[in-house]
């Protein structure tokens, strides 16, 4: 179902998912005069503390599913594993943004790079692996050293492990878990840079610069922009989020994961994988832009037109992981910077409780 036409405020926005994405785009709606309804199982969602309305269902609840749906002009969700099932029910009764493809595309790594190698874009080289005798006909094709990756269910490193030269096959595929996998070619790659993209109902795209983004522990620690590639890369970059979101008829905010290799020379550019909803390695535009990618998302699904994308300073955006928000009096005191925290009651070791985005003039 398409949106018929642009939601004027005090349009309802469902949001499925209450973490801090769902939360920074029921603000970004509020800005806007749009309301959200946010539908998450967790009570002590951060995005309750600021929507409209929300409500604490399973996503396999189909009554509270059918009464979200009956309240609100769009749906959305801020997390990429939402259940194929409660994407169907909402998409019946309401139009789904993005749709159930980008859903579909996202959700099985195998799925996802079979779809970005069928439009041209390079990849790792990737098998699919469903046993052992898979595994080492992958290893044949592809060598060591190389990942293998769960094609669902895997975030911030999670669910991967490296085939090394010195490594059994049948004990790695023991301790991985026997779960249906994809080999993945290791990409001795320079940097990892993504892109975001918003793509709104009639086609019109805005894509904002390129990030380079530094992991610690499989967990991004730092967004900071622009990145320092070759304009003419940082180009291609957007140029291909551009074809993925078209190839997808995509509707909303996508998060482009790339890394940066070289060959002869140049730099080349290798899609990792894409993240159909607003993106961590975006959270440096609320600050650094003036239109974040929270309003481009909601702008884009509620059919207004898209926001520019221009950035007017250079910016580094780094995570705030666990106890590391507790030094807030002294991160509220920095000039040239913004500081969000996402509300969360309990602290845990590398859980995302904030983030803070550093300005500095903007040099090119
Ligand atoms: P992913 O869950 O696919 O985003 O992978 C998590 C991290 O593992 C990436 O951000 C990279 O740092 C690293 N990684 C993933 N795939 C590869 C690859 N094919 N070659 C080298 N490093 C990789």
């Amino acid at each position: 179902m398409r949106l018929a036409k642009p939601l004027p405020p005090n349009s309802v926005i469902g949001i499925l998912g209450g973490g801090q994405l769902g939360r920074m785009l029921a603000l970004a709606a509020a800005r806007l005069g749009l309301k959200c309804h946010i539908f998450a199982p967790e009570a002590d969602s951060p995005a309750f503390q600021v929507a409209a309305r929300h409500t604490c269902a399973a996503y396999d609840d189909a009554q509270a599913l059918h009464a979200f749906a009956t309240g609100i002009d769009v749906v959305t969700y801020e997390f990429e594993n939402v259940p194929a099932e409660t994407a169907a029910i909402l998409a019946r009764l309401v139009p789904l943004a993005p749709g159930s493809e980008a859903l579909a595309t996202s959700q099985d790594r195998f799925v996802e790079k079979t779809f970005l190698a069928g439009i041209g874009l390079e990849t790792a080289e990737f098998a699919p692996v469903d046993d052992l005798d898979g595994l080492e006909r992958a290893i044949a094709r592809i060598g060591r050293p190389s990942i293998l990756k769960t094609r669902r269910f895997g975030y911030d490193g999670k669910g991967q492990i490296s085939i090394r030269h010195d490594i059994m096959l049948d004990a790695a595929w023991a301790q991985f878990g026997k779960r249906p996998a994809i080999l993945e070619a290791f990409i001795d790659f320079e940097i990892e840079v993504s892109v975001i993209a918003a793509r709104g109902w009639d086609g019109s795209i805005a894509v904002y610069d390129v990030p380079e983004n530094r992991h610690v522990n499989h967990i991004l620690h730092q967004s900071i922009v622009p990145a320092a590639i070759a304009q003419t890369t940082a180009a291609q970059a957007r140029n291909i989020a551009g074809r993925i979101t078209s190839a997808l008829d995509y509707v909303g905010v996508i998060g482009v994961e790339l890394f940066v290799a070289r060959r002869d020379g140049q730099e080349r550019l290798i899609v990792n994988e894409i993240a159909p909803r607003v993106h961590n390695s975006g959270h440096w535009t609320m600050d650094a832009c003036i239109v974040s990618q929270f309003e481009q998302h909601i702008r884009a699904i509620a059919g207004w037109p898209l926001g520019d994308p221009g950035r007017h300073s250079d910016v580094v955006m780094t995570n705030l992981l666990g106890d590391e928000a507790e030094n807030w009096r002294n991160l509220a005191r920095e000039a040239q910077a913004g500081l969000h925290l996402y509300g969360k009651a309990e602290c845990r070791p590398g859980r995302k409780m904030g983030h803070m985005n550093r300005l500095t003039p903007r040099q090119g």
